[in-house]
């Protein structure tokens, strides 16, 4: 495989961008490798600047779920551009996109459009916190709400592929209100609620973890965690930014049958634009100017051409239900190759991990036991055998509707041929 022109390009970024890229798990550091520079891609493929072709399981770490350039969303995104690209107005796009959200998210009874995940969570915390009027969260360790302040502690994605425990740069005073639970684990939150249940604004919590790669909840975690936050009068956000739309077209609040308080978007909402969403009940999110007194804003916030993006990919998922059950059909059938090569895979639906490690992976402590050196082995190998897998053990493997049988097929012939 020649990588000589991603090479070059990699040199050149290095000059403007820290690390040459703009998202950290994008350097590729973690897996002894350099970043390949893509040029296009298209249904399941993504073709880099040395002319090699891949099997994409990246997909934009999940927005892709209808894989790349899916014509719908493509002519949708085009015939927006013609009609201008923002005005910082109203537009009947986002009360259409806001529709489709809340009709598929009924707990989300009012929503807001925001541009992107951390920006969703930032302000659902705000909003949280100015409805309870207290200031402490609750946050499990390994689970990733973006790059806000108060939430860089022990996160996943970036901060666990790039061994950052705590993020620099963030003030001890903006991550005091933070306390940490144990994911998957009852007592370390009850712990917490005994304390001072009373203080806590929100709990947030991934329903299913995909940041430290990919951890489901065990039986009776979200029910749990949705009886505590009632008893003390805790917001409960879920954080469905990557399983909104993926785990199920209701997220996985509808795959677990557990409402929240809250609940924040991001991802496929956008259709691979920039966009994402934060909702939920009516008298919290009646707390948010120009009704209350908790401020958010934004300057490109319900961009019509992400609006447009949002509507077609939900759109298209509403019309092809069936894809769920091809999309758990096929992952199952990686999951079944990673278990005869005698792996430790765990998968929710179209999201899975293998971990080099024979731990149980069931929460932060428990995966940060995988043999990091041996994932990287396995991702260079996928990627001889032209597979795209995630540059990093903590990443989710994203299987999207295009994915033919003929692509995973191959992909378990390459699963099974590493050792
Ligand atoms: C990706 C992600 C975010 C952050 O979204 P950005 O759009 O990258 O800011 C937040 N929460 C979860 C669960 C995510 O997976």
């Amino acid at each position: 495989m020649r990588t000589d022109e991603s090479e070059r390009l990699y040199a050149k970024a290095l000059e403007f961008m820290p690390g040459g890229v703009n998202s950290p798990v994008r350097a590729c550091k973690a897996v002894g490798s350099v970043p390949l520079f893509i040029d296009r891609a298209s249904g399941s493929k993504i073709y880099d600047a040395d002319g090699n072709v891949f099997i994409d399981y990246v997909c934009s770490w999940g927005p892709n779920i209808l894989g790349h350039s899916y014509k719908p969303v493509t002519d949708a995104v085009k015939s927006a551009c013609e009609k201008g690209l923002t005005f910082g107005a109203c537009h009947r796009g986002e009360i259409r996109l806001a529709s489709l959200i809340k009709k598929h998210f009924p707990s989300m009874e009012m929503l807001r459009l925001v541009n992107s995940g951390t920006e969703a969570v930032m302000s659902a915390i705000r909003a949280a916190r100015g409805f309870t009027c207290r200031d402490k969260i609750v946050k499990f360790e390994g689970c990733y709400h973006g790059h806000s302040d108060g939430l860089l502690v022990k996160a996943g994605s970036g901060l666990m592929t790039n061994a950052i425990p705590s993020g620099a740069g963030v003030p001890h005073g903006c991550t005091e209100n933070t306390l940490l639970a144990v994911y998957n684990d009852f007592s370390s939150v009850e712990r917490i609620f005994e304390s001072c249940g009373n203080e806590i604004a929100a709990l947030i919590v991934e329903p299913c973890a995909a940041n430290m790669g990919v951890v489901s909840p065990k039986e009776g975690f979200l029910p749990f965690l949705r009886e505590i936050t009632e008893k003390y009068g805790t917001v409960l956000i879920f954080d469905e930014v990557i399983t909104g739309f993926r785990l199920s077209i209701g997220g996985a609040q509808q795959l677990y049958g557990i409402t929240p308080d809250m609940t924040t978007l991001g991802k496929i909402v956008g259709g691979g634009m920039p966009l994402a969403a934060f909702g939920g009940k009516r008298e919290i999110m009646e707390c948010i100017a120009p009704l209350g007194s908790v401020y958010q804003a934004g300057t490109l916030s319900g961009n019509p051409i992400a609006a447009a993006a949002g509507i077609a990919t939900i759109e298209a998922l509403e019309n092809h239900a069936e894809i769920y059950d091809e999309l758990d059909r096929k992952s199952a059938e990686i999951e079944r190759a990673m278990e005869s090569a005698g792996m430790n895979v765990n998968r929710c639906g179209s999201l899975l991990t293998v971990f080099f490690t024979s731990e149980k992976a069931e929460n932060y402590d428990s995966v940060k036991t995988a043999d990091t050196k041996r994932y990287g082995e396995y991702y260079r190998y996928m990627l001889d055998k032209g597979i795209y897998c995630a540059p990093s053990q903590f990443e989710a493997m994203f299987v999207s509707a295009t994915h033919s049988w003929e692509d995973i097929n191959k992909t378990c012939d390459a699963i099974k041929g590493f050792h």
